[in-house]
């Protein structure tokens, strides 16, 4: 049977084991680029076993990034993955959390929807669980969807969902297939590759009644077959469907490694499908300019909050590093803690940059600094990439230097400020609660002709993903233009101010949106790509 002519969905789920941050993520995305360039028509959803609705209310601190899908979801960064690596648009179906799941199994109750029943975990919300796995195709024709289950087997609260993809697969046996990922470490005092860790996490998965048809095996280095075949034996599966993950140079060689032991091949087999020869050329030729080490080096001042913390920033850095590829040169990431740059170590710290970029955020800590970056890329014409927050600090700079507005400020970080050059959005100034209510998911842009943003998007009209409450006050538009600040991106009725960018500066853009959600590895995103092509200009 050809592998694209399956007519019955196909579940594969993702558990993981030993210890987290093993990419369960990363795993399932690559997971989705082999079994898509085998034609089959694939998607990604994360079951977050949190209480909270959404990531959108946790800190960056606990969470890593917020992603924004199109329809405005806030959701797990996975998702950023998810999107980047199969390269397609998912939504508020592609992210479930126990908070949605209590949330609506206690608006049934209250709804009389129970018929009078006790609600307990198994089955209301199992079943909730379980309806949730396959509620994309209710929008939508899926042959394969991967359903990644967050948090490590074992943690309490992932319960109810593991119990939930049990029955799952009791009820649709031939259709379902299990991966578990683990950890095989080395120990370096016996020189020993060790499975133990593995089997314990196996043994807790056959406790709550799970048996994992493939275990992937994080390494750091390669093992040998013989470890293959001893957690075969020990877990109750083929030599073959225990796949070896050892550390790759970047998330993006991951499919390729995943590829060489054989997992589209397993899983396909599994699903009783022949693997086709075709070729992953696209993601080859990526991943060879990625790894060229001839292109020249350029570097990029991120100047943020939370910069012992990448995961932070996540969809910033992928949409840097896919600006590499157009632009053939390696973007080095200079951060910069925001609270550490002071106006007498602002030069000493930046004049090494090629770009400077001010990624989006919230809160005043840090903002005046911010604001000093801004200044020096101004000033220096160094090529500047502001997004959202970094469109406010912008805006600020230049009130403040320019246009010499005392203390002109955002009434984010000022309520108080005589020239509050940026305010709440017209909807937002009632709104008291704090999840899901900001300005958040896709809208349009229009893009006026003759500036540095249609140079890059090469049209006047864009759809970009937004995240904040605050917007340009336009009682001040008039002044900034007379001063040579460019209002190069509006929304259609003219009305909100989406980009802005500088006339006598080589490449100074900044915009209200997060264009970082939309790039994907072999589609640059044209704000970065033009951003470090300005950047390796002005390195020359
Ligand atoms: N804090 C700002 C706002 O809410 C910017 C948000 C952001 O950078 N995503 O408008």
């Amino acid at each position: 049977m050809s592998s694209s002519k399956l007519n019955k969905t196909k579940y594969i789920f993702i558990t993981g084991g030993v210890s987290s941050s093993l990419g369960k993520g990363i795993v399932g995305a690559s997971l989705g680029v082999l079994l898509k360039n085998q034609g089959l028509k694939v998607t990604l959803q994360k079951f977050d076993p949190y209480l909270n609705l959404d990531p959108g209310t946790m800190s960056p601190y606990q969470h890593g990034e917020v992603f924004v899908t199109d329809d405005g979801t806030e959701t797990d960064l996975d998702l950023g993955h998810y999107e980047r690596f199969i390269d397609q648009n998912l939504s508020r179906l592609n992210n479930v959390t126990s908070g949605m799941i209590y949330w609506d199994v206690l608006n049934k109750e209250r709804n009389g929807d129970y018929l009078g029943n006790t609600v307990q975990i198994i089955p209301h919300v199992t079943n909730e669980i379980k309806s949730r796995i396959t509620q994309c195709l209710d929008h939508d024709n899926f042959d394969i969807i991967i359903t990644e289950i967050g948090g490590t087997v074992g943690d309490i609260e992932s319960l109810p969902f593991l119990e939930a993809i049990r029955q799952f697969q009791y009820q649709n046996r031939e259709d379902c297939i299990h991966i578990h990922l683990t950890l095989v470490p080395y120990l370096s005092a016996s020189g020993e590759f060790k499975t133990k860790p593995t089997q314990h996490s196996v043994k807790e998965l056959r406790e709550i009644g799970l048996k994992a048809d493939v275990i992937i095996c994080r390494s750091e280095n390669p093992f040998p077959y013989s470890i293959k075949e001893k957690i075969a034996l020990f877990c109750d599966v083929t030599p073959e469907s225990v796949i070896m993950a050892i550390d790759a140079r970047n998330i993006y060689e991951v499919p390729l490694l995943l590829e060489n032991e054989k997992l589209d091949q397993v899983v396909l087999k599994s699903f009783k499908l022949t693997k086709q020869d075709h070729q992953l050329t696209e993601w080859k030729k990526f991943i060879d300019v990625l790894h060229d080490q001839k292109k020249p080096t350029i570097q990029i001042a991120l100047v943020g909050k939370y910069t012992n913390l990448s995961d932070s920033y996540l969809s910033v850095i992928e949409a840097l590093r896919h600006a590499e590829v157009p632009n053939f040169c390696q973007v080095n990431i200079k951060w910069i803690k925001a609270e550490k740059l002071t106006a007498d170590n602002c030069h000493d710290l930046l004049n090494d940059v090629h770009g400077i970029l001010i990624p989006g955020g919230f809160g005043d800590r840090g903002i005046e600094q911010k604001i000093l970056a801004a200044k020096y890329a101004r000033e220096n014409k160094i090529p500047y990439l502001g997004l959202c927050l970094g469109m406010h600090t912008a805006i600020i700079e230049f009130g403040r230097n320019v246009l010499k507005l005392t203390n002109a400020n955002s009434i984010e970080f000022n309520k108080q400020t005589e020239f509050p050059v940026i305010d709440f959005l017209p909807d937002q100034k009632s709104i008291r609660k704090k999840g899901g209510t900001m300005r958040l998911g896709s809208y349009p842009c229009f893009i006026k002709k003759e500036t540095k943003l249609f140079d890059a998007y090469q049209t006047n009209d864009i759809h970009e993903r937004h995240r904040h409450r605050y917007e340009f006050n336009n009682n001040f538009k008039v002044q900034y233009e007379q001063s040579g600040m460019i209002f190069s991106g509006l929304s259609p009725d003219r009305e909100l101010v989406e980009v802005i960018e500088l006339s006598d500066h080589p490449w100074f853009v900044a915009c209200q949106f997060h264009p970082e959600f939309k790039s994907r590895p072999a589609k640059s995103h044209p704000l970065f790509r033009c951003f470090i092509q300005a950047a390796k200009k002005h390195s020359i």
